[in-house]
């Protein structure tokens, strides 16, 4: 049997070792997602002893969490915009960043009666499933080509309700909408594209790049490959004054706003910071076919 404090102070100390710094924060946190316990119950109980289950189940966490492995995907699930979404190793974990994207996306389609969304690259589902619960008369359709993509999306959207406004489409960027068969136009399209220029990905964090998803990661030579495909297309699918955003990386949010630019198509170009001050965004509204 191991007390609360004996248990805080080996893990707190294996984590330090292996070069974890946040360790303190990363411990109280994970201890209370996985077993409830606060780290106000270590200061006023530290001699309470675990149950043989607690130390076995948050050992196991824990050795993982050492191991390297991004907290999430330990415990299947992460938040954004105020909800619970699944997630696994093939979906990238949803980024707090991300939410400024969504919320700007959200302030526009309050504009429209019954707005149609395509998140594109769509993941988790992370951004169309935080629109389609935050806009009630939103119909959203999720795209992707990966296939753990979409049964994870598919997860989230019953788990959050919202399977009957929401359609989960497989296949690469626009082909995904193919099997509607139907010509509609939309509303907004909205994407976090793989963004990550080769030479970035070789140098980000092992607990990113041994564990997310590469296909999620990879942006091509320049990090811009997704937004070029997705920009030379995207007309054909908005509406008259329908919205294009993007997140984009803090470095590539002009190269993207250039893209949308030079095609000609797009009015009321805005880049966008999120809430740490970096750009975070760029969004457009198409000109329409009358330009
Ligand atoms: N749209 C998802 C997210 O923002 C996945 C993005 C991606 O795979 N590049 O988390």
């Amino acid at each position: 049997m191991i007390t609360l404090k004996e248990f805080k102070d080996k893990y707190i100390g294996k984590m330090i070792e292996s070069g974890i710094e946040s360790a303190a924060f990363d411990f109280n946190y994970i201890l209370q997602e996985v077993s409830g316990i606060s780290k106000t119950d270590i200061i006023i109980n530290p001699d309470k002893t675990l149950t043989e289950e607690q130390t076995k189940c948050l050992s196991t966490v824990f050795e993982r969490y050492i191991k390297g492995e991004p907290l999430q995907y330990i415990l299947g699930y992460t938040w954004f915009m105020n909800n619970k979404f699944s997630v696994a190793p093939g979906v990238l974990i949803p980024r707090s960043d991300t939410e400024v994207v969504c919320e700007k996306a959200i302030s526009y389609l309050n504009n429209f009666k019954k707005p149609s969304v395509i998140d594109m690259c769509t993941g988790s589902g992370c951004i169309g499933l935080s629109i389609a619960s935050a806009c009630p008369s939103a119909s959203v359709y999720l795209c992707d080509i990966s296939p753990v993509a979409m049964e994870i999306s598919c997860e989230n959207s019953s788990s959050l309700g919202l399977s009957s406004r929401v359609k989960i489409l497989k296949g690469d960027l626009f082909k995904a909408l193919d099997s509607l068969k139907t010509s509609q136009k939309y509303q907004m399209i909205i994407s976090n594209p793989p963004y990550i220029s080769r030479e970035i990905i070789k140098l980000l964090d092992s607990r990113v790049r041994d564990h997310e998803p590469i296909l999620a990661l990879d942006g091509g030579i320049d990090g811009l490959d997704f937004y070029r495909k997705i920009i030379s297309e995207a007309s054909l699918y908005l509406k008259n004054d329908g919205m294009l955003i993007f997140e984009t990386g803090y470095d590539q949010t002009e190269a993207v706003a250039s893209l949308m630019e030079e095609s000609g198509f797009y009015k009321d170009i805005e880049r966008f910071k999120d809430y740490g001050g970096n750009y975070r965004g760029v969004s457009g509204i198409y000109k329409g076919d009358s330009q």
